[in-house]
């Protein structure tokens, strides 16, 4: 047998073991893994001396902003962003312009997708309507339903109004709807209760209370634990296996909150309570709240101090099962007002966290094998499209990224693909770098530079795709 691409003298890590090894690819599939003395010949080669052999990561959480809010972000340059961080597919956000409710509108947007896109990808829909949400599922690929249950009680953006669902009958019709069709089908959910919001935000401004802590408790304060638990609570009700509960880490507010409770109790702390009752939850790590190095509150950081050791520990205890950084850029001049409750919020994620996770795991915080664990093999089998996307194995895709995981760098936002063209990791110092990332057999980055044409990354079509 000759195959098109073979990868020699890697270390291939999954889950749960690492070994050397070599990879064979034909037609774009993983055709045979093993020593050298077995690997076939191939029209090119790939050396991986001394490089780590990542299953491509699969992103659940990005925001390209299409269509309608291009002056931010496109599929083109978001694909890119996410390429050179290590990313194989994505799965888009639906509160562009218009927002993606409809059956049409969907069909609009995996065809503007497909027609940009670098990597692989499929598009959350964003439910709002149980009637369309079953319509949509039937007459398409797509994978699943993004729910925003919040809405901002004066600004339209970025929680627009027409996709917020956090009236509970609602909620609960749209629950029902998709756990009739199947009970598998992945849900990610932006939860919080939007009259405790309004009040939290009414008492702040009050106070008046202006930094970022102000507003993270404002709009992801404790609000989001209580949409949390209606969310979780219903979806346990219904039966739904895969309901992923977004920006875990979020709402660990300061040391000193303006807001005095009682008893705070946070996503993170919520989310390990549930799975300790046995609920199916995915939980997802919004990682900048760990990876963030300082304490400085300013608008390009836009962070505050929460208790790092409270969210390490949380991870090595398995209350995230998903972990990435939010990509959900706004320019400079959105998030850098004067008024921080005008101040667009969102990071640019997806080229930044494979370096700064792969500083964590030199710095001995989690293994590489739970690196791998928690951004591509969940991911995938969240979405249900494991084992052909989010593994090494005979038969999946050949989506693969190389690291070299001794090389230093620095984070620098001149460097970034993402549109926006900023970063709030600007200037961190980083060991562990993406050299190459390939998608089904393809390199579409290679050492700083996009290697393939917009328009290569396919529509990862649930019909084909769901085991
Ligand atoms: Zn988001």
């Amino acid at each position: 047998m000759s195959v098109d691409l073979v990868i020699k003298n890697g270390t291939i890590h999954t889950s749960s073991n690492s070994y050397a090894a070599d990879i064979a690819i034909k037609d774009g599939i993983i055709v045979h893994i093993g020593t050298s003395a077995t690997t076939p010949s191939a029209t090119e080669t790939i050396d991986a001396t001394g490089k780590e052999i990542l299953p491509g990561l699969v992103n659940q959480h990005v925001h390209f902003r299409e269509p309608g809010q291009t002056h931010k972000e496109d599929f083109e340059k978001g694909s890119q962003a996410a390429a050179a961080g290590g990313y194989t597919m994505y799965m888009d956000m639906p509160n562009c312009t218009p927002i993606t409710n409809t059956l049409e509108r969907y069909q609009d947007k995996v065809a503007l997708a497909s027609e940009k896109s670098l990597i692989d990808h499929n598009s959350w829909a964003g439910a709002t309507d149980p009637d369309e949400v079953v319509k949509i599922y039937n007459n398409t690929g797509n994978i699943g339903f993004k729910i925003f249950m919040h809405r901002h009680p004066e600004v339209e953006y970025p929680y627009v109004p027409e996709l917020a669902v956090y009236e509970t009958n609602r909620l609960y019709n749209i629950f029902d709807a998709i756990a009739k069709m199947d009970k598998n089908i992945p849900i990610s959910i932006h939860p919080s209760d939007v009259p405790l919001a309004d009040e939290l935000f009414y008492r702040l401004k009050a106070m008046g209370a202006d930094d970022y802590s102000a507003l993270r408790e404002g709009k992801d304060g404790m609000n989001m634990t209580l949409g949390c638990f209606e969310a979780a609570f219903l979806a346990h009700i219904t039966g739904l296996k895969h309901l992923n509960i977004l920006h875990l880490g979020f709402n660990e507010i300061t040391p000193k909150p303006h807001l005095d409770f009682e008893n705070r109790v946070t996503l993170v702390d919520l989310v390990r309570k549930l799975k300790s009752w046995g609920w199916d939850l995915h939980g997802e790590a919004e990682a900048s709240t760990f990876l963030q190095r300082d304490s400085n509150i300013n608008w390009k950081r836009r962070w505050y101090t929460p208790d790092h050791e409270k969210l390490w520990k949380a991870l090595d205890d398995e209350v995230f099962d998903l972990m990435l950084i939010e990509h959900a850029p706004q320019l400079e001049e959105e998030a850098n007002k004067p008024d921080v409750w005008d101040a667009a919020s969102g990071l640019l994620g997806a080229q930044d966290f494979l370096p700064l996770i792969l500083t964590e795991v030199n710095n001995g915080r989690l293994t590489i094998n739970k690196l791998v664990k928690m951004t591509s093999e969940n991911p995938a089998k969240f979405l249900g499209i494991y084992p052909k996307k989010g593994a090494i194995q005979v038969g999946s895709d050949a989506d693969i990224t190389l690291v070299d995981l001794n090389r230093k760098s620095v984070i620098d936002e001149s460097k970034t693909f993402a549109k926006a063209g900023w970063s709030s990791f600007d200037g961190y110092d980083v060991i562990g770098v993406p050299t190459q990332t390939i998608v089904r057999g393809t390199v579409v980055y290679d050492e700083g530079e996009i290697t393939a044409d917009p328009g290569y990354g396919k529509y990862v079509d649930k019909n084909e795709y769901f085991h």
